[in-house]
């Protein structure tokens, strides 16, 4: 284990991974409004050793009771309208949402109008934005650790 840590350590030095100089606590809950899964994969990456979200004082959370920002991610579906509202409205404030993937910014890449409810701006007011099909960990780790030390809303790069 103290081998597999040593050298998880040297490529994070190698790929230049640097831990944050300021850390603040964010805790994130995740919500598939009507993916293909990909969005949900990077995210997914987002939390292992190697890019190690939890260093930035970021944490996935399993209720919106315990979440700073509401992510969502894919086409927003009518059927995941409700969920999502209702995820929504028992986060408190303040509390900042992301859409993450062109899916969720509404650049129409799944679905058609008799499944989709419209783009995500109509139904909540989006902070953060995170484009890619899908976006790399890093651009995930990078707008959610800019909005969480900037406060404000941003557009990832
Ligand atoms: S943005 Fe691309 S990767 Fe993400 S859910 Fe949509 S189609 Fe899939």
């Amino acid at each position: 284990m103290f081998v597999l840590l040593r050298q998880l350590h040297s490529t994070r030095k190698s790929a230049r991974v640097t831990r944050p100089a300021r850390r603040l606590s964010l805790a994130v809950r995740h919500v598939d409004a009507g993916s293909c899964n990909a969005c949900e994969h990077e995210l997914g990456a987002t939390a292992n050793l190697f890019y190690d979200l939890s260093c930035h004082g970021i944490t996935i959370t399993a209720s919106p009771r315990h979440a700073d920002v509401l992510l969502i991610t894919g086409a927003i579906t009518r059927r995941m309208v409700t969920p999502l509202l209702s995820a929504y409205r028992a986060m408190p404030e303040p509390r900042l949402v992301a859409a993450l993937g062109n899916c969720a910014m509404g650049l129409g890449v799944l679905g058609d109008d008799r499944d989709l409810a419209g783009p995500l701006e109509q139904l909540l007011p989006v902070d953060i934005r995170i484009p890619g099909c899908p976006p790399t960990p890093d651009q995930i780790i990078q707008a959610l650790v800019s909005s969480n030390l900037a406060g404000q809303a941003i557009t990832s790069a």
